[in-house]
């Protein structure tokens, strides 16, 4: 969390007005306390960012709607949090209409080229060390994010583009501070980023990462900014700031002194033109008389929760505490070896979407799920065109690997509308290439297609291809109850998300928590290999031992997501809810106390 350094009269008026969440702003630059849980009436904001919830706070108080605050609290967040988001990446957006009554999804996620095929990343017909490909050109996809925010404000905002980007312009331009995540990213990040002047010059100031309470301003991405919200996203897929990203991509602008080798990438002009925000419907499952709304493909994550919730309903009493954990595992487990087998871009492959996610499906996936013995790991993946109790399809194929960054905002409003947004530039600093004069980092996502297929033999539909979309693991969620708004949430984490979303959703159905007990509890995630991940916190369970005793193995992992959320409460207040500790933990904020 940060706090800008001359902006203290905007938000000291802003965060004044905010019922009990973020701290007022002070000329001091320490860090406002963390404010993991907010309660209130007029809408309500929970991201990872103080400057960030701020912003979104800022404009629902004004009169904007949901939609308008995450476009402010996502553009702040690209200042604020630019190595996990930013326009130079992609991400997916959930928005519940209250008017209508219906959950609408955009997929923004970042394209291959035209000209890709799935030989991207191989080179003599070997793939490429997995790390080659991330500090290169080759990487990056056509970012989505700007168009993202336009078309959300366009079919659903109230605001324009220009105005939803103004509390982030100031942002950018007065400057944020440094706190200790953002010196540990930089820090962790440091050996690549100095190889990139762009890169050097705005993350490493002086040659070093930025001190613990320094001010870190980012004029060149203000400007970036105004130029949008003056010309439109024109001006980034069909215009000055495009040819950049396209210069930036196919000629990686790497100090020749460090001896870097950054692989060109592929991305053209034409391949910016052509990028389209798609609309899609969103996955939906019953679960336990809730209606739960997620992103459908190219994303797995609507997918994989859903499929996970269907194989935890077939389930018995989820209130003891390792009945759960070994369910919520086992369905997590059989959920990911069907993700890896069916889901990719749906305009490349046959996704079976409502197969994955129809009762005689996960009937017959839960029938492998004995209520004493772990499975063990890799499992073969089921066949949803002809579901079969206990049946499985084809070779096991291991988890591979993906990374860990991205953001995660939720965003409610007065008139019950909510918005549930995962963006990302995928690992913790993107490409690490930095367009000279824009101030944003370009994205990796490319790196989320299998470099080779899995099992060789075995169809994978998630080979890179021309214009397609990697498959995700973002889970941006939206839960009705009766009709009405209940809870939206959704995390970080790569291929964690999905466990991570599991585990929420769950914690606040199934064991009686509340949100942000459910965004606190400790976490696991098995994803169909053999050892589940576990933070020290989960290892420190009591249930540990019978865990392990019904054949769960476990490795420690010291932190899993860092979600956020807002729920509905009977009374018509709005909580939100932030982490209180990974990640540095994020603030929520509600509009006012009262009515
Ligand atoms: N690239 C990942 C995905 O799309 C997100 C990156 C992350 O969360 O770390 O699922």
């Amino acid at each position: 969390m940060r706090l800008p350094a001359r902006l203290v009269p905007t938000l000291a008026l802003a965060t004044a007005l905010i019922c009990a969440a973020v701290a007022p702003a002070h000329a001091s630059p320490a860090p406002p306390p963390k404010t993991p849980e907010a309660i209130g009436y007029g809408g309500a904001v929970s991201s990872v960012d103080a400057d960030a919830t701020a912003a979104g706070i800022e404009v629902l108080r004004r009169g904007g709607n949901a939609v308008d605050a995450a476009v402010a609290t996502a553009a702040a967040l690209g200042v604020t949090e630019p190595y996990s988001a930013g326009i130079g990446g992609g991400g997916y957006f959930v928005y519940y209409d209250a008017r209508t009554g219906r959950v609408s999804t955009l997929d923004g996620r970042e394209t291959a080229s035209h000209t890709a095929d799935q030989n991207l990343f191989l080179e003599n017909g070997v793939p490429l060390p997995f790390n080659d490909a991330v500090t290169s050109g080759l990487s990056i996809g056509v970012p989505g994010t700007a168009a993202t925010w336009e078309q959300a404000l366009r079919l659903w905002g109230t605001r324009s583009l220009a105005d939803s980007l103004r509390p982030a312009e100031r942002i950018a331009e007065h400057g944020f501070t440094v706190d200790q995540t953002f010196r540990d990213q930089t820090v962790a990040n440091q050996d690549r980023f100095k190889d990139f002047p762009a890169t050097r010059a705005l993350f490493l100031p002086g040659g070093q990462a930025p001190a613990v309470g320094s001010i870190l301003r980012n004029p060149d991405l203000a400007a970036t900014y105004r130029e949008l919200g003056r010309r439109g996203t024109d001006a980034l897929y069909r215009g000055p700031i495009g040819a950049d990203i396209v210069r930036t991509l196919q000629h990686p602008p790497v100090d020749p002194a460090s001896g870097r080798l950054a692989r060109p990438g592929k991305v053209d002009a034409r391949d910016l033109a052509d990028y389209r925000v798609i609309r899609r419907e969103p996955t939906h499952v019953d679960y336990r008389g809730y209606d739960v709304y997620a992103m459908a493909p190219s994303s797995s994550g609507g997918t994989t929760v859903g499929e996970a919730l269907g194989i935890m309903s077939h389930g018995g009493d989820l209130t003891d505490p390792v009945a759960y954990d070994h369910r919520f595992l086992e369905a997590s487990r059989i959920a990911f070896a069907d993700r890896n087998r069916w889901v990719g871009d749906p305009a490349f492959t046959a996704v079976p979407t409502d197969r994955l996610l129809s009762p005689a499906f996960t009937a017959a996936r839960a029938c492998l799920v004995s209520p004493d013995h772990a499975l063990t790991s890799p499992l073969a993946p089921g066949d949803p065109y002809h579901p079969a109790p206990c049946a499985s399809t084809g070779p096991a194929q291991p988890e591979p690997y993906e990374g860990q960054s991205t953001t995660h905002l939720t965003v409610a409003d007065r008139w019950g509308d909510l918005v549930s947004y995962t963006l990302t530039i995928e690992q913790t600093g993107g490409s690490g290439i930095t367009v000279p004069g824009r101030g944003f980092l370009l994205n990796n996502e490319l790196t989320d297609f299998s470099f080779a297929p899995i099992v060789p033999g075995v169809p994978d539909p998630n080979l890179p291809g021309p214009g397609k979309r990697p498959r995700s693991s973002m889970a941006p969620t939206v839960v009705l109850r009766d009709g009405k708004p209940f809870l939206a949430t959704g995390s970080p984490g790569g291929a964690t998300i999905i466990t991570t979303v599991l585990q929420v959703l769950t914690g606040r159905l199934d064991r009686g928590l509340s949100l942000e007990q459910a965004i606190a509890a400790p976490r696991a995630s098995q994803r169909n290999s053999a050892a589940t991940q576990a933070e020290p916190g989960f290892l420190a369970l009591p249930e540990r031992a019978e865990l392990e005793a019904m054949g769960h193995v476990f490795a420690s992992t010291p932190e899993i997501g860092a979600a956020t959320g807002v729920e509905r409460l009977p009374d018509g207040r709005w909580l939100a809810a932030a982490e209180p500790v990974r990640l540095g933990g994020g603030p929520a904020a509600a509009v006012r106390a009262g009515r």
